[in-house]
């Protein structure tokens, strides 16, 4: 892992929910601007200020208020989708400290929002006793990009190893948690090796997880960090052949896997049996 010097700067929220700018989701809850895990393909690069951008992985904000502002606001907030997060890792390491989402995800749900966290880290294991109790409310995914530790270590250098992430949400889904693996995004060149696909979706097939799939987007602020990767711009034969692919593996093993689009009309009909 590279060393570095990083910034940690505590900072007061306006409020504690954003409206999503993903579909499948109503809203996000973040409770971090930038993200220690420093993956140089974030999207979350080009969504935030300049001292995070310019110094992607090593600045962050932690948003001080941010459940008390949830406790005060949340009679405002018709209940929906909460995606935890949409700009950081929930668990990365200073979670630790702050312990801000475990009990973000314990009051949403109990308050009859339905939460969907993602993460690459095994520090959500803290917070299984909520994930239990809530188990009708919440799931969990585990971003896989790769199971090879050198590409991630390229392209993810400061995030958990991959098969520290497996390890973790095999035990999310031995406890009955509905977990899934986010498998992306997919970039050409880099980590869409059909080998590497096939382990991926094996291992969800052995442990009853889903799989969504994603393709890498050329975003202004990833592209700054993404270029010396050898990364090759996605294109739309390239991305129909993987698809095809995926598609065929999920089927051979069984294994439930969507698109990130497809997901969002799961999670909608999920919205219309459950929540309202
Ligand atoms: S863990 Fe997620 S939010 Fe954090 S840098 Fe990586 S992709 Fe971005």
């Amino acid at each position: 892992m590279p060393s570095r010097k990083i910034t940690i700067k505590e900072i007061e929220a306006k409020h504690a929910l954003g409206i999503s700018g993903m579909k499948e989701l109503d809203y996000a809850f973040n409770p971090y601007l930038g993200c220690f895990h420093g993956c140089l393909y974030c999207y979350a690069i080009d969504l935030s200020n300049k001292e995070i951008s310019s110094n992607w992985g090593n600045t962050v904000y932690v948003r001080m208020n941010v459940l008390d502002l949830l406790k005060k606001e949340i009679h405002t907030y018709k209940r929906g989708i909460v995606g935890v997060s949409s700009i950081t890792d929930p668990y990365h390491a200073i979670e630790g400290k702050y312990k801000i989402t475990g009990n973000a995800v314990d009051f949403l749900a109990s308050n009859g929002f339905y939460v969907t966290v993602q993460t690459k880290s095994p520090l959500a294991l803290r917070d299984m006793g909520i994930f239990i109790k809530h188990r009708k409310n919440v799931d969990i995914g585990y971003t896989i990009t790769t199971l090879n530790s050198e590409i991630s270590k390229k392209i993810e250098p400061y995030a958990p190893l991959p098969e520290t992430r497996l390890r973790a949400i095999k035990k999310f889904s031995s406890n009955g948690i509905n977990s899934w693996i986010f498998m992306g995004p997919i970039i050409k060149n880099i980590n869409d090796n059909l080998d590497n696909i096939e382990k991926i979706i094996k291992f969800a097939s052995d442990n009853n997880i889903r799989v969504i799939y994603d393709f890498f987007k050329d975003y202004s602020g990833p592209r700054k960090y993404m270029d010396n990767t050898g990364y090759l711009v996605s294109d739309s034969s390239w991305s129909a052949y993987i698809e095809r692919n995926i598609k065929k593996i999920a089927d051979m093993y069984g294994v439930k896997c969507v698109s990130e689009y497809d997901e969002w009309k799961y999670e909608f009909g999920l919205r219309q049996k459950t929540l309202f």
